[in-house]
C-alpha cells in the first residue's frame, strides 16, 4: 500500500504561530532545524547543557540559547535532536514532569519511542518529523528555496491537531516544499534499522571488503582492488541516485551489464535474503534494540572492539594512500 504524501498546500505555518519551539541538541539535525524554523518566522529557543561550548555558536547563528531547564519550561514543542542513545537520560532528567501542559514532543527518529526507552505521559502529543537527509543538506536546500523530503508520524494525538503540528513543522523546515510522507513510528524505526544494517552501512561495507579481499587473496595489487571494489562505487551510486538502476545501466558497458545480470544474483542470493529476513526479525522482536541498549549501558565494549578491528582492515591503509593522490577530494 502506498503512503500518503503531503505538500506545501496541506501545511500551514499558522499552526505553530505564537508557539515556542525548543530544540534540544545542536548537531547535524538540531542546528538545521533551529535555523530553518527561525528563518520561517517561528519562535525557536535552543536548549543546551550548562557550560556547553555551543552557546556561542547558537548566538553567532542569531538564535537564542538557554539552559535546557529554562528552554523546556517555556516550550510548546520540544524537538529531541541529540544522538538517540543520549535521549532517554535527557528526557527523564529535564523534560518528564517538567514540560508545560499541552506540550508536543517531537522526534526525528522513532527508536526511543518505539522500543519504550522514552515513555511520555498519555496527555501530550508525540510526533515525528524526520528529514530524509543530513542536517547540512536540510539547511542548504532551505536557503536555496527548496527542501529535503520529510517523514511525518503520529504516536499520540491528544490535541487532535498532531498532524497539523507536524506538517507546519515540516513546512518550517522546508521539507513540505518537496513532500512529506506519512508513516508510523514502527515503520520508520524498523525500516531505518533494516536499511542501515542490511544495505546501506552493513551490507555495503561487507560487500566492499569481500570484493577487495577476494582480489588481494588471489594475488592482485591492493591498489587495483581498491579502485575496482571501492573507489568506483561513487560513480555507480551517483547514477543510481539520479535515475535508478536503469540510468546506471545506460552508462556502463554492455559487458558490465551482462556481468551484472548474470553474476549479481549469485553474489546476493537466496541465502543472503534469508539472512536479511533474520536480521529483520531481530529488529521486529526487539532483540537488536535490547542488544544495543545493553551495549550502551556497558559503555560499548563490543562496539569499540569491533570498530577498532574495522579500522585495521588493509583496505583502509591502501585507501588512505590512494585518496592522498586525489587532490579533488580535499
Ligand atoms: P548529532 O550527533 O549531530 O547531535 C549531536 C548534538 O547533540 C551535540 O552537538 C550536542 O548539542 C547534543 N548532545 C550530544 N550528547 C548529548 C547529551 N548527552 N545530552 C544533551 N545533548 C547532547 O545528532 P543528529 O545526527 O543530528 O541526530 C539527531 C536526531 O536526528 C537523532 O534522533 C537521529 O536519529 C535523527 N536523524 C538524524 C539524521 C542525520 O542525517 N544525522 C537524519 C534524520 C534523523
Ligand atoms: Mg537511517
Amino acid at each position: 500500500m502506498s503512503a500518503t504524501i503531503y505538500y506545501e498546500k496541506d501545511a500551514n505555518l499558522a499552526d505553530l504561530k505564537d508557539k515556542t519551539l525548543c530544540v534540544l541538541g545542536y548537531g547535524s539535525q538540531g542546528r538545521a532545524h533551529a535555523r530553518n524554523l527561525h528563518d520561517s518566522g517561528l519562535k525557536v529557543v535552543v536548549g543546551l547543557r550548562d557550560g556547553s561550548a555551543t552557546f556561542k555558536q547558537v548566538e553567532e547563528d542569531g538564535l537564542q540559547a538557554l539552559p535546557i531547564t529554562e528552554a523546556v519550561a517555556q516550550a510548546d514543542l520540544i524537538s529531541f535532536l541529540m544522538p538517540d542513545p543520549a535521549q532517554p537520560e535527557v528526557y527523564y532528567r529535564y523534560v518528564d514532569g517538567k514540560m508545560k501542559k499541552g506540550c508536543t514532543l517531537l522526534f526525528a527518529h522513532g527508536f526511543n519511542i518505539h522500543y519504550g526507552q522514552i515513555t511520555p505521559p498519555a496527555d501530550v502529543d508525540v510526533i515525528m518529523v524526520a528529514p530524509k537527509g543530513p542536517g547540512k543538506i536540510v539547511r542548504d536546500l532551505y536557503e536555496e528555496g527548496q527542501g529535503v523530503p520529510c517523514l511525518v508520524a503520529i504516536h499520540q494525538d491528544v490535541s487532535g491537531a498532531a498532524l497539523k503540528t507536524g506538517l507546519a513543522y515540516a513546512l518550517g523546515l522546508g521539507g513540505a516544499r518537496a513532500g512529506v510522507v506519512e508513516t508510523t513510528f514502527l515503520e520508520e524505526t524498523e525500516t531505518d534499522l533494516f536499511g542501515e544494517q542490511a544495505v546501506l552501512c552493513g551490507g555495503l561495507a561487507a560487500l566492499i571488503k569481500a570484493g577487495f579481499e577476494t582480489l588481494v587473496e588471489a594475488g592482485y595489487a591492493p591498489e587495483m582492488a581498491y579502485f575496482e571494489c571501492c573507489h568506483e562505487l561513487k560513480l555507480i551510486i551517483d547514477l543510481i541516485y539520479q535515475g535508478g538502476l536503469k540510468k546506471m545501466r545506460k552508462f556502463v558497458s554492455d559487458t558490465a551489464k551482462w556481468g551484472d545480470v548474470t553474476r549479481g544474483p549469485r553474489v546476493v542470493d537466496e541465502y543472503t535474503k534469508e539472512e536479511m529476513r533474520q536480521i529483520l526479525a531481530e529488529i521486529q522482536d526487539g532483540r537488536f534494540a535490547s542488544e544495543w541498549v545493553l551495549e550502551n549501558q556497558a559503555k560499548r565494549p563490543r562496539y569499540n572492539a569491533l570498530l577498532r578491528r574495522e579500522d585495521e582492515h588493509p583496505i583502509e591503509e591502501v585507501g588512505e594512500r590512494l585518496r592522498g593522490m586525489m587532490s579533488w577530494l580535499k
